[in-house]
């Protein structure tokens, strides 16, 4: 590991040495006065995707109009899901885009809980994201409520020890349901050895990869993972709301079954029969029409992924978050910040949370100082978390610095006062 200083220069060295440097040129970066460090939310607009809409919409969509769905349209799920195979570690027939992620998780959920009838328990973390608790409470309301929930608390409110996951599973458990990578902690499983403990028991496996994929190496194979769902949006720059996939190891297709049967779904669509009967393969998890033109949007930003390689993008991403961590410990300890993340590399993922009872009015401030201020976003998240995503692809140690240096500033010399700390609707 590198050896830090707090000076700049250090930085520029940094970003020099960089050899994932020229990726930041694939995308669009017209703010020069703006750190933006919300990759880990909503990734940046690359080059190649603006281009390549333009040609979709006004070739694939304006020229070919319903032809375009033959022309290569009808396997866009699949064919994007084999690229995103390849970012998890899984085989191109097992992965989908489809849909979003909420809703891949109740679709995959149902059907984990049906394959296993006689058991009643799901497992999940109080470090999941809400969306996927409230899908789980929700089919716990529409099964009938003859399963219950359990949730594995922290004991440290950063990390989850391996013996409480060992705990909570017992042989009456049907799903554990977990996010790989913490939103607010940026805790990261140890996912060979959790799902090797739901198997143990007897359990269904489902990751939630939306702060995985893209920012951590996965094998989702070697570690005999069920199930999976994943966001495209976040580290993979597919845009807003751009659709999520989901996963089902090859030999667990035939026997689940999810509980929306779309015309999608079923083995011949363009039959039209009346009665459903679900596709043998993957297609069974799909529903109805895609949105081809967001789902479109996510193809040039996997392809810039696959290019840079995810290997490379972990050893940066650590080497970011390591200096990041360095700097904070220089100068934000003494203000009153605490670190809301592992100090262990191996323990994170590619975001790092800085805690500060002022978090909510120090992160107004440092997105919203006007100029020459240097505008930082980052995302707040409740109650006091300030989060900071590292997306190697773009993100620069420059970056890096100007960021921590502008929260040092903002709470020493006390700009915060001036925000008021009025929530707002998307923070
Ligand atoms: C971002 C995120 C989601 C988002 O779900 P949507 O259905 O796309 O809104 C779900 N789960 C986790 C863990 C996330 O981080």
């Amino acid at each position: 590991m590198e050896q830090f200083t707090a000076d700049i220069n250090l930085a520029c060295d940094l970003d020099r040495q960089d050899e994932l440097a020229c990726f930041r040129d694939e995308f669009v970066i017209d703010d020069p006065n703006l750190v933006y460090l919300d990759g880990n939310s909503l990734g940046r607009l690359p080059k190649r995707t603006v281009n390549f809409m333009r040609n979709t919409i006004e070739h694939d969509w304006g020229n070919r109009l319903i032809r375009g769905w033959n022309d290569g349209w009808i396997n866009t799920p699949t064919e994007l899901g084999a690229k995103i195979a390849k970012l998890i570690g899984a085989y191109p027939e097992e992965v989908l885009v489809t849909e979003a992620t909420s809703i891949n998780l109740f679709k995959l959920a149902v059907a984990a809980l049906k394959a296993r009838p006689k058991r009643a328990g799901i497992v999940s973390d109080g470090f999941n994201f809400p969306s996927d608790l409230y899908i789980l409470q929700g089919i716990v309301d529409l099964l009938g409520k003859d399963h219950h929930l359990k949730l594995i608390s922290s004991a440290d409110g950063i990390t989850i020890a391996p013996e409480a996951v060992e705990t909570a599973i017992t042989n009456d458990t049907a799903l554990v349901s977990l996010t790989h990578v913490a939103f607010k902690s940026a805790f990261m499983y140890d996912m060979a050895r959790v799902t090797d403990l739901a198997h143990q028991s007897g359990a269904l496996m489902l990751w939630d990869l939306s702060h995985s994929v893209g920012s951590v190496p996965l094998d989702l194979n070697a570690c005999n993972v069920d199930l999976a769902v994943g966001c495209t949006y976040k580290y993979l720059n597919g845009g807003p709301g751009a659709p999520a996939f989901l996963y089902v190891r090859r030999d667990l297709q035939e026997q689940l079954s999810q509980p929306m049967w779309g015309w999608f779904a079923a083995q011949k669509p363009f039959a039209f029969e009346l009665d459903f009967t679900p596709a043998s393969d993957l297609s069974r998890f799909r529903v109805g029409t895609p949105p081809m033109l967001s789902m479109k949007a996510v193809e040039p930003s996997i392809d810039i992924t696959l290019e840079a390689t995810m290997e490379k993008l972990r050893s940066k991403s650590i080497n970011q978050t390591e200096y990041l961590i360095f700097l904070a410990d220089q100068w934000l300890t003494e203000l009153g910040f605490t670190l809301g993340t592992p100090r262990q590399a191996e323990m994170r993922g590619s975001h790092v949370s800085l805690r500060h009872p002022e978090s909510f009015r120090i992160s107004r401030a440092l997105i919203e100082s006007p100029p020459p201020a240097i505008q930082v976003i980052p995302d707040f998240r409740a109650p006091d978390n300030i989060r900071l995503g590292i997306t190697p692809l773009y993100t620069t140690y420059t970056e890096i610095y100007q960021a921590l240096d502008r929260m040092r500033i903002i709470v020493e010399e006390k700009i915060f006062q001036q925000y008021s700390d009025e929530q707002l609707a998307v923070t």
